[in-house]
């Protein structure tokens, strides 16, 4: 086969460090029977090692290119390749109990971890290579400068773990930033939840959308109707400061308002 020439538009970074791998399929412990799926397997570094655990994976990839040789290398009966942009894929097709895993193309990442929070209730865990800066984001509390957006919609929905960092040696060619690998597990029903889902992530949006200013002012009309002291939240503090509770609360003081 002809060697691969990586594009960077579909962000492509090929793990080559077998330790690292290694490390990777470990702390995935792929089981016989899981129903996986992989994004973004590229020249099936990860794809390949994860099958020698699996009965059958099915991957998902935009390279046409890539797609033809993962078809080549891999029978159908083993490795099902769905040639596709993962964020344009219905990933409720795939069944219950999913387990999904990539070294993510870094310019879907945060898009991505979004649209996989409508069928978190479908996944059992998720194990992503990701930007070091955004897994910073993922686990980050109220009051540090990486809490965002970000940290609150998936903290909400995900117990979310950073297992280990990824040099930018790692691969080929090597990126600029170092990776880390994440674990997210879907929060069980009895979690935290806000009267309405689609309520609280626009309250999110809009308290983060100028994370420098107060509450009051950047709720505006809405700031009346909450009973800040009941929730512990006073009206002067930032977004990065509410915790996901605190966001719950305001979402829920909110509900029922016509908003
Ligand atoms: N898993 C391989 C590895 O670890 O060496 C490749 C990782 S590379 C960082 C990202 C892979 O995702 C590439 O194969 C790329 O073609 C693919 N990709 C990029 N954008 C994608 C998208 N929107 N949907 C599915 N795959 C995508």
């Amino acid at each position: 086969m002809t060697a691969h020439q990586a594009r960077k538009r579909f962000g492509q970074n090929f793990l080559v460090d077998l330790g690292v791998v290694d490390a990777i399929v470990r702390a995935i412990a792929p089981q016989p029977k899981d129903l996986m799926i992989e994004i973004g397997p590229g020249l099936s570094a990860l794809t390949a090692p994860l099958l020698d655990h699996l009965e059958k994976l099915t991957a998902i990839e935009i390279d046409r290119d890539l797609a033809a040789r993962l078809r080549q290398r891999f029978s159908a009966d083993r490795l099902a390749v769905i040639e596709a942009d993962a964020l344009q894929v219905d990933f409720t097709q795939f069944g219950q109990g999913l387990r999904i895993v990539g070294n993510l193309p870094y310019n879907i990442s945060s898009p991505l971890l979004f649209a996989l929070v409508d069928c978190a209730d479908l996944v059992c865990d998720q194990h992503f290579m990701l930007q070091r800066e955004v897994v910073d984001r993922m686990v980050a509390e109220p009051g540090s400068s990486e809490y965002s957006r970000l940290s609150v919609m998936l903290q909400y929905r995900y117990q979310i773990y950073k297992l280990f960092d990824v040099a930018p040696e790692a691969f080929d060619p090597p990126p600029r930033v170092t990776s880390a690998i994440v674990r997210m597990i879907p929060k069980g029903a009895e979690r935290l939840r806000a009267q309405d889902d689609k309520l609280f992530a626009t309250v999110v949006q809009r308290a983060f959308s100028q994370r420098r200013k107060m509450l009051r002012g950047v709720l505006g009309e809405w700031t009346t109707l909450i009973p800040w002291e009941k929730l512990g939240v006073l009206p002067t503090w930032r977004a990065e400061q509410v915790s996901v509770t605190g966001f719950v609360g305001i979402a829920d003081a909110l509900y029922g308002s016509g908003i």
